[in-house]
């Protein structure tokens, strides 16, 4: 199938990426929604990137060499240890990632989209109308405009998923991420080149260094737990994704102040508690699966597709591997329906798998935590090999390897 006119919802990670796989599978006209004002807005933290799922979408030509990262080699995990400065390490492991800044990833992306894409900044899809051999969206002003082909690239909050599948919401996972970057950098064990994390009875937090957008960088942390005071936040699917510092509560940001002096190591208590207020935000975690990536010629790409909790590392690999499927469904031919059933194939067992990973995770090392205090590296490795248990070669932590490619 070559030719044709495609729209994509949203214009983020996954948007980028479709419009690239859209413009080489042969589309005639390309048009990328984005409901945010002229270009996306920094978001300021750190994605991690496994070296090999790297390697494979720098090969497919989605990724590049060039962007400013900083590489990861170990994770260390540590509890709190009487007055043991980093506290205690109760297991480490090989943790080959690179960690880039959100802006530089996204940046690239959006470079890469040909000039002869349509890229609309602050248009809105309010509707989203299916007929039998095309797609109507509806515009936040009013218009309308009908497509062969539209892509929901339009993350936690799908307006095409919900014109797919009207009953699925993502589902709150129970506990929230807050998150915050600091610029104090200058002595961090091991020159920054480990990723920590720093448990906790009930969570963990995870803290790694990432290029800061100006030659320079952030520590980038995200601290998971069931909050309490967190009544006010309504987790209810409708609310946004990402409370930003005035939305979250005096209530519950001095309760997850209280947890990090309770119970962290000094020095990641005084990172996490000197890390300025306006420099972080509150992130409901949620988990959502879905019958098909495609229902006749609408189709769901990144987190719009599936919603895994962060715990894999993966969830941008994930969007980027789905573009490269969806290419190669597109080029190797046929109609609508061969294109769209040979991406589905491809790419929604991956999903599941994830989430059903990230579930585990979740579960392991948030809801049911271990007794972290007891455990030295042969519990820490029966631990983390009972999560991973029943993972085959569509999931894995960092994402699953890029086959066929
Ligand atoms: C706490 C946390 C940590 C994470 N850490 C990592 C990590 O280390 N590594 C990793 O690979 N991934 C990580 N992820 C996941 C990763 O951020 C996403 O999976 C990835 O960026 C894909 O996002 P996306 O483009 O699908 O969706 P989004 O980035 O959410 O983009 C959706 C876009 O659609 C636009 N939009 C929405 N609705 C409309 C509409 N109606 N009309 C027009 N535009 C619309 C939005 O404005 C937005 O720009 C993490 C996620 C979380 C929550």
């Amino acid at each position: 199938m070559s030719g044709g006119t495609i729209a994509v919802v949203g214009g983020s990670i996954a948007g980028c990426a479709a419009a690239l796989a859209a413009a080489r599978g042969g589309a005639d006209r390309i048009t990328v929604f984005e409901r945010a004002q002229a270009g996306l807005r920094d978001r300021g933290v750190g994605i991690g990137l496994h070296e090999d799922r790297f390697a494979e979408l720098r090969d497919a030509g989605y990724l590049t060499s060039e962007m400013p990262w900083a590489p990861l080699n170990r994770r260390v995990w540590s509890v709190r240890d009487g007055d043991a400065r980093h506290g205690r390490p109760v297991g480490e492991q090989p943790f080959p990632f690179r960690a880039y800044n959100w802006g530089s990833l996204w940046g690239e992306l959006r470079h890469r989209v040909p000039d002869r894409v349509d890229y609309r900044s602050g248009a809105v899809i309010t509707g989203v109308e299916p007929d039998a051999d095309g797609v109507t969206l509806r515009l936040g002003d009013g218009h309308r405009e009908r497509f062969d082909l539209v892509i929901g690239a339009d993350g936690y909050r799908s307006v095409v998923r919900a014109a797919m599948y009207p009953e699925a919401t993502a589902s709150y996972a129970g506990y929230i991420g807050w998150r915050g970057t600091s610029p104090e950098v200058a002595d961090l064990p091991s020159d920054g080149l480990d990723a920590h994390n720093i448990v906790f009875p009930g969570g963990h937090c995870m803290a790694y260094r990432i290029p800061d957008g100006v030659g320079g960088h952030r520590l980038n942390w995200i601290l998971y737990t069931t909050p309490t005071g967190a009544e006010e936040l309504h987790f209810d699917p409708r609310t946004p994704t990402s409370l930003p510092p005035g939305r979250v509560t005096a209530r519950l940001t001095s309760s997850l102040r209280e947890l990090v002096a309770d119970t962290f190591p000094p020095y990641w208590a005084a990172k996490l508690l000197g890390t300025p207020v306006e420099a972080t935000f509150v992130q409901p975690i949620y988990d959502l699966d879905v019958p098909s990536y495609t229902v006749g010629r609408t189709a769901l790409i990144g987190d719009a597709a599936s919603i895994a909790r962060p715990h894999l590392g993966a969830g941008s690999v994930k969007a980027l591997q789905d573009a490269t499927a969806l290419q190669a469904a597109w080029e190797e031919g046929g109609d609508w329906q061969r294109i769209l059933d040979a991406y589905d194939t491809a790419r929604h067992p991956i999903g599941s798998a994830m989430v059903a990973l990230a579930r585990r995770m979740g579960a392991a090392q948030v809801v049911n935590t271990p007794d972290w205090s007891a455990m030295e590296q042969p519990e820490f490795d029966t631990w983390w090999q009972a999560q991973n248990n029943g993972s085959d070669r569509t999931s894995g932590f960092g994402g699953h390897r890029l086959t066929g490619r």
